[in-house]
């Protein structure tokens, strides 16, 4: 019973974020004329569009859309994602709500694409203060290839690589605004204008402030494309 509530009260909890004036038909976008097909013949929250015969859930379209995870256990991981600071691992995920390695990788894909933001429009412009900063994290998927004067040394005298092994991740954020992020195999001023106005991140215009890194310190403005 406990578990039939959970997964009431899940379904409920999802309908009113995706469709909070009601809901409407994945495949004709209609709002009128949706009936909900109640009865042991169905399965629970299946709706039908009286305009195209269309049968969906809340999943419908989603990216939730045909798995046979648990709504309820969608909600936990969903939060459990959104909330944490440093991410989620899939090995926390399955520990945590009770499903195997493969289902906790899979949502945690999913999430993660449901979070990104595919029309994100360009930050910045005309007085718009914008900061460039720079972290490295995880391991690099190409290794850097030391250079020949280098002569096979290592990078560092205690043998460790400091930034040099990890991946270069750099960020933009307006102030009071939005953030931009993204991985870069090498990061100079260079490569990062490329990128700013190749992706259209930030329009011209604004103040670009950068992190103390010296790499990040070139100039980049000029570049970027208004
Ligand atoms: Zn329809």
């Amino acid at each position: 019973m406990a578990r039939l509530v959970r997964a009431t009260a899940a379904r409920a909890h999802m309908e009113a974020i995706r469709w909070p004036n009601g809901p409407s038909c994945p495949y004709c976008d209609v709002t009128e004329g949706i009936t909900l097909l109640a009865g042991k013949s169905h399965r629970p929250g299946l709706y039908e569009c009286n305009a195209c015969r269309g049968h969906f859930t809340v999943k419908t379209g989603s990216v939730m859309e045909s798995s046979h995870i648990p709504l309820a256990k969608w909600v936990i991981a969903f939060h459990l994602m959104a909330a944490s600071k440093k991410g989620i691992s899939a090995h926390q995920l399955q520990r945590l709500i009770g499903i195997t390695y493969k289902s906790a990788w899979f949502m945690c894909h999913r999430i993660r694409e449901a979070m990104a933001d595919p029309k994100a429009a360009p930050i910045g412009g005309e007085g718009k203060v914008l900061e460039a900063g720079e972290a490295y994290h995880g391991k690099r998927e190409i290794p850097r290839v030391p250079s020949a004067q280098r002569k096979g040394r290592l990078f560092t005298k205690s043998g460790k690589s400091g930034g040099a092994e990890k991946r270069p991740i750099v960020a933009l954020v307006e102030r009071g605004g939005e953030a931009r992020v993204t991985y870069m195999q090498h990061i100079t001023g260079k490569t990062c204008a490329t990128l700013w106005s190749a992706t259209q991140a930030a329009k011209a215009g604004c103040t670009l402030i950068k992190a103390t890194s010296t790499q990040l310190s070139a100039p980049s403005v000029p570049a970027m494309r208004p």
